[in-house]
């Protein structure tokens, strides 16, 4: 006989993470010395700039070794808050600043601090797959609002007002958006802040992709619409995506006077605070803003050309449409013509050419797959030759 354990119903809730499993397929078939062309990559293919890594070295030579205070070095928020003062035009003081062990962290703790058992959150489909489950963790209950490449993957006022009940508490947006690369239009985003507002309703407004954006697009932070938005979103913001520092772990989140201390307290209880020697690096990123800038211009024009690349490639493709994404580093075209669910379509797609993309299904949209941009012009002008083919098969 053997001793059984029962897994809390909290835990069995939780799905698995559809973005990892087709990667470490790939990962196994490239170990096995098979030709992969990998598109599911979720983080940029570049190196964290020197001078951030010599920030992080020296802080550790010099024994920044120890604790710091949970929220974070009192210099990196002062550092976060003037950012949002100056870029985002957000009105922050430095105690509204919680720095943590990544973006992802810093979502889950804003959602945890809103969200109670039964608290309905609205979340815009496609999602980013983490969100759901976050909220399910929280006790909470997700609440899908539908958007289609019909609408450029964005929802509208009508459809977050007839998703509200009484029991909404929180509505999650996420502009750049990973899995589509949409962003919405500054009128866009006040509309739905504005029918969150009247609605007392709070925003998790996740901007982690605020400094990757093409076509001269902008990034408006829906913190900065006028004191009462100020007051309802909480804003996530971190190094991974923008500063190419993923495995750094490091995001930020601001939030109202009224909202950050239960942040805080929670961070307190669950991690203590981020990685102190870490935490030099974003300092240095930050307070370097111009040498950063240069350090990363390379890397936003590569990412644009590959865009541009990659777009024209699938818009070539018989039976497939794709959207002009402005911002990350994900394209999310259409294969709803082709006849099979997104896993299937994937899976054969990996196991017949070799190519790597990430199912719609776990962002919440089936009719799509994820391509990941952030890889070598060789690689997509390779993939798209064998997307092509594999395409051309199922027809
Ligand atoms: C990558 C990502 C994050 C956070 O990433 P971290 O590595 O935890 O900082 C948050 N939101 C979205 C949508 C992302 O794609």
């Amino acid at each position: 006989m053997t001793w059984d354990v029962s897994i809390s119903s909290r835990a069995m809730g939780v799905a698995p993470s559809p973005t990892l499993a087709v990667d470490a397929k790939a990962k196994a078939l490239k170990a096995a010395g098979e030709d992969v062309c990998g598109f599911g990559a979720g983080e940029p293919d570049f190196d964290t700039p020197h001078f951030i890594k010599e920030a992080c070295a020296k802080a550790l030579a010099e024994g920044k070794t120890k604790y710091c205070p949970a929220p974070g070095l009192p210099e990196l928020r002062a550092a976060v808050a003037h950012k949002y003062r100056t870029f985002n035009n957000v009105p922050v003081q430095d105690s509204q600043v919680v720095v943590s062990a990544g973006g992802k962290f810093s979502c889950y703790l804003g959602i945890c601090a809103v969200v109670g058992d039964g608290d309905e959150v609205i979340i815009p489909a496609p999602y980013w797959v983490s969100y759901p489950e976050m909220v399910k963790l929280a006790g909470g209950v997700p609440v899908i609002v539908k958007a289609t490449d019909a609408t450029d993957f964005k929802i509208t006022p009508a459809q977050l007002k007839a998703a509200i009940t009484p029991r909404t508490k929180l509505l999650i947006l996420n502009s750049p958006s990973n899995p589509t690369g949409a962003v919405y239009e500054k009128a866009e985003l006040e509309a739905l802040v504005e029918v969150a507002l009247q609605n007392h309703i709070c925003i998790l407004s996740d901007e982690i992709y605020e400094h990757l954006l093409y076509d001269g697009r902008q990034h408006y932070s829906p913190a900065s619409f006028g004191p009462e938005a100020a007051e309802a979103v909480i804003t996530v913001s971190g190094f991974s995506k923008s500063y190419s520092m993923t495995g750094w772990r490091l995001g930020t989140l601001v939030a109202s006077p009224k909202i950050a201390p239960y942040v805080i307290r929670l961070q307190e209880q669950m991690t203590s605070n981020a990685t102190t020697f870490a935490q030099y690096g974003a300092l240095a990123a930050l307070e370097r803003a111009d040498e950063a800038r240069a350090a990363l211009a390379p890397m936003l024009e590569a990412f644009d050309r590959r865009r541009l690349r990659l777009l024209a490639g699938l818009q070539a493709i018989p039976g497939l449409t794709c959207q002009r994404a402005q911002g990350a580093f994900y394209l999310f075209p259409n294969i709803s013509s082709f006849g099979l669910g997104s896993t299937a379509f994937a899976n054969r797609l990996l196991d017949e050419e070799k190519v790597a993309v990430v199912p719609g299904s776990g962002f919440g949209s089936d009719e799509y797959i994820r391509f990941s941009y952030a890889v070598a012009d060789a690689t997509i002008d390779k993939g798209l030759e064998r997307f092509a083919r594999f395409t051309a098969s199922l027809r």
